[in-house]
């Protein structure tokens, strides 16, 4: 009796347990987001458990209920869940895809696996399906990242490279060419900076759609490289397409203002370098730089042309980033020296000053002329530490002649346009002045007229403290500008510089001639002093004497000489 009421007990025990860890299997499968079928293969009646449901709207009760659920898969992916639910059928107990649902973005994945218990002969398939739409999504917004330009939706640059890179070895094995043009939108910084990022984005965008719709196939391919530049790779041995074709269409497209989704209009035009291979290199890269090389130039030019990677471009481009690394160096090492050219009085060729002149030593002990360099110092911002130099050296050694030789003349000193704009410019050569005890007025400062372009009230009222201060304005080049004298006379003006070119010319040109007399009459008049520059022989000398000109520099009466020469010279002078 007691061993009976132990069993009993025992039983109850064993299903109360059963129970409890059913209900809590049912509790999991209920509140799970996958949705479950489970059939067992030795009948035809199959029950759906979890959320089949809510994934399908639909309810399963035989197998050839699953004839319902196929309908609701896309119909391209039918198949392969067939394939999947029947695993059986292949021989094997485990099958599993991914499947999108009907004019839906939805992807559910699909596991199917089949137990056999072996006492009981048993055979159990249980089918899982769970919503993998959100890691899809993600995924593929990688895989769109990782070759899609995300303002333009055309090829970014790493992948454009790798496309580019397979152009080039198709072309290696087939001996024909890849070009590639590197498209630069001219002044897109401006239409960025007036009318908004947002609009610069959409534009950029327009350019991209209309790129877009120009690739071919494994031919013609499109990138946005990074922020106004794009770049176009074509690579046809039949020669079918071309960069000129493409660069025409181009033309003829932007011809046509790009028109914003707020009705404004945009018109724009583009810098073109293109570079090919094999001729620019052999690597996506080199294509690439030498045509960023050739779209510099193209800006340098004047923009809105095309034009194609030759060596001297190249040979002009490595020559000038070599200056300009070096003369870093020398701005930092002072290794740059005055120079001083003598200007002396028509009338009885008496001393009547120095142009001081800038030379550079280079490190080969080189000296390389200001023609070469201040252009370059002018563009990379050096230009302010040379000048300051400039200054101080020519005013310095001024002094010193004033003091060990006991004379006076006038030391002129060529100010760059960039250095003039800045702020303390009148200061800074004020205190240079007064540090040296030097009379302002034995100072002259030699400008361009790409000075009096600019604000006429901010140039005058410069130039007119640095006359008040008494030092004496030149103006250097007079003839290669476009002022008229008439438009000088506003300026408050010195001393006139009549440049070389019309010395050059002046005794064969009898319309160089009159433009030459009739300036120095006219300068008279005004009140201005006048200097010929680049006077190299005695006839024009003699010239330029009788026609009325004050002052006279150049070859014939003194090449421009280090300062020790200077001192010769005033030596020479006081015996
Ligand atoms: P620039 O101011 O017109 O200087 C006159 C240039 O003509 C000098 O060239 C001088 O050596 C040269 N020259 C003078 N007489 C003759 C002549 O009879 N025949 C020939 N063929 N040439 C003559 P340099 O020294 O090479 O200077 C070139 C330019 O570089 C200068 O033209 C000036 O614009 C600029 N420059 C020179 N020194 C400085 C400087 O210290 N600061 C700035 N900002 N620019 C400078
Ligand atoms: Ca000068
Ligand atoms: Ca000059």
């Amino acid at each position: 009796m007691e061993e009976k009421n132990y069993r009993i007990d025992l039983l109850e025990a064993q299903n109360a347990k059963l129970t409890k860890s059913e209900r809590i299997y049912r509790m999991i499968c209920e509140s799970s987001d996958f949705g479950y079928i489970y059939q067992n293969l030795t009948c035809d009646e199959i029950q759906t458990y979890g959320a089949f449901e809510i994934l399908f709207g639909i309810k399963l009760q035989r197998v050839r209920d699953f004839d319902l659920l196929y309908e609701k898969i896309f119909e391209e992916d039918r198949n392969l869940v067939a394939d999947t639910f029947f695993p059986e059928k292949e021989g094997s107990n485990f099958a599993t895809c991914e499947c999108r649902l009907i004019n839906d973005h939805v992807w559910y994945r699909i596991i199917t696996r089949i137990e056999k218990e072996e006492d009981t002969g048993y055979v159990d398939k249980i089918i899982t399906i769970m919503n993998i739409t959100k890691e899809k999504v993600q995924h593929s917004d990688l895989l769109y990242m990782a070759y899609y330009d995300i303002t333009t939706g055309i090829y970014n640059r790493n992948y454009f490279v790798s496309l580019l890179t397979e152009f080039i070895s198709r072309a290696d094995k087939e001996k024909c060419r890849v070009s590639l043009m590197m498209i630069d939108i001219d002044d897109f910084k401006k239409i960025n900076d007036v009318q908004g990022i947002i609009v610069g984005d959409e534009l950029l965008q327009q350019i991209g759609s209309y790129l877009k719709s120009h690739m071919i196939k494994d031919r013609v391919i499109c990138s946005h490289v990074n922020n106004d530049i794009f770049c176009v790779a074509i690579y046809d041995p039949t020669g079918k397409y071309s960069v000129e074709n493409f660069y025409q269409t181009l033309k003829r497209r932007f011809a046509d203002a790009f028109v914003m989704s707020s009705g404004q209009e945009i018109s724009i035009t583009a810098s073109v370098g293109v570079a090919e291979f094999p001729d620019a290199g052999g690597s996506a890269l080199d294509l690439i730089n030498c045509a960023d090389i050739v779209v510099y130039n193209c800006k340098k030019m004047g923009k809105n042309i095309l034009q194609y990677f030759e060596a001297p471009i190249l040979d002009d481009f490595l020559k000038n980033v070599d200056i300009e690394n070096k003369l870093k160096d020398a701005a930092f090492n002072n290794n740059f020296v005055m120079y001083y050219q003598p200007q002396y009085y028509a009338s009885d060729r008496k001393l009547r000053g120095v142009e001081a002149l800038i030379r550079w030593r280079d490190a080969a002990g080189r000296m390389i002329p200001p023609s070469v360099f201040i252009p370059i110092a002018e563009k990379n911002g050096l230009i302010d530490s040379i000048g300051q130099f400039v200054v101080e050296e020519s005013i310095k050694q001024y002094k010193k002649w004033c003091d060990f030789y006991g004379v006076h003349f006038k030391v002129s000193i060529n100010i760059s346009s960039l250095q003039y704009k800045k702020d303390n410019f009148v200061d800074s050569i004020m205190t240079i002045i007064d540090r040296n005890a030097v009379d302002p007025s034995e100072v002259e400062l030699e400008i361009t007229e790409s000075i009096l372009i600019d604000d006429f009230e901010a140039v005058t009222a410069k130039l007119t403290r640095m006359r008040n201060f008494g030092v004496s304005i030149s103006l250097d080049d007079f003839g290669t500008g476009y002022s008229s004298l008439s438009y000088l006379k506003k300026f408050p003006i010195d001393t006139l510089k009549i440049d070389k070119s019309f010395i050059d010319t002046v005794l064969d040109d009898a319309s160089t001639r009159i433009i030459t007399e009739s300036t120095l009459n006219m300068s008279h008049a005004m009140g201005f002093e006048t200097v010929a520059e680049g006077v190299e022989n005695e006839k024009q000398f003699n010239y330029l004497t009788e026609a009325g000109c004050d002052v006279i520099q150049g070859f014939y009466l003194g090449k421009p000489i280090p300062a020790v020469k200077v001192d010769e010279l005033l030596s020479y002078m006081n015996n």
